[in-house]
């Protein structure tokens, strides 16, 4: 489980993440939706001990780690963070990437552990392609088997599905909630789109200026009828859908 207490963060004078607390169970994911600018990636970043916060406690299993370190010496190990670009090397195959993460262990149990993350993470049959040879959907979940490949506690995803087509972002929706279910990981999804965290999300956080302004289910979140913001984000993310099902979809049996 992964608990943030009144995480805060400025740059400058710029608050960027402002008194932030939530908290993920293994094998959940919480999406954090927001437009660009509202503290996304700054929040990750302190989460994975990128960015040192001015204040706030992180605990994971019910324990407090350190994040007040110096960034350049240490990492932390049970926390992995997936980068919006990804981060493969790019003349290394596909399983060179993912075996990269395990420099540490026996040739026996790399092997293992290799073959069996492509496996959960369908990438298999590109295992001898290079990065640029494979689609956007094949490098995130490349990238999501490297950062799970020493079974880490957390996993922190940013903006996973930006750059994807919407048949790569369908698919990499359904094997995300594959993996954290199977390898119980607390996940954290950050994306702008709010349609996606109803489709993969256990809870949804809508962020704005630093401050989640609601945590809730993606049902609870869709039928929000106080907050005006939260609701016409919901209304954004819906109305295209509901457009083209009173326009072209109209004379189909479709209610939505
Ligand atoms: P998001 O990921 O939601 O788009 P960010 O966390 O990147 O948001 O940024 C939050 C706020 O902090 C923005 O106003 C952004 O301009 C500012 N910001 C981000 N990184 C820096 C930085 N390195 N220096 C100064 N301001 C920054
Ligand atoms: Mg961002």
């Amino acid at each position: 489980m992964l608990k943030l207490e009144h995480i805060t963060h400025k740059y400058q004078a710029k608050v960027a993440v402002n008194d932030i607390s939530l908290t993920v169970k293994s094998g959940e994911i919480l999406a954090i939706v927001g437009e660009s600018g509202s503290g996304k990636t700054t929040l990750l970043n302190i989460i994975s001990g990128n960015i040192m916060p001015e204040n706030g406690t992180l605990i994971v299993d019910n324990e407090e780690v350190d994040i007040y370190f110096n960034r350049l010496i240490k990492e932390l190990p049970n926390i992995k963070l997936v980068p919006q670009d990804y981060r493969l090397k790019p003349d290394y195959t596909i399983y060179e990437n993912i075996d990269l993460a395990l420099t540490k262990y026996t040739h026996e149990y790399r092997r293992e552990r290799v073959t069996e993350l492509m496996a959960l993470c369908g990438i298999s049959e590109i295992r001898n392609k290079k990065p640029r040879e494979v689609s956007g959907g094949e490098k995130q979940r490349t990238a999501i088997a490297r950062a799970i490949a020493e079974e880490p506690l957390v996993l922190l995803l940013d903006e996973p599905f930006s750059n994807l087509d919407s048949i790569n972002r369908t698919h990499l929706r359904s094997k995300i909630v594959e993996i954290i279910r199977q390898e119980a990981i607390a996940c954290i999804l950050v994306t702008h789109d709010l349609l996606d965290a109803f489709l993969v999300a256990d809870k949804i956080a809508i962020m704005k200026n630093g401050k989640v302004l609601m945590i809730d289910t993606p049902l609870d979140i869709f039928q929000e009828s106080e907050n005006q913001y939260i609701k016409e984000f919901v209304s954004s993310a819906v109305q295209p859908i509901r457009d083209f099902m009173n326009g072209f979809g109209k004379n189909m049996n479709f209610d939505i």
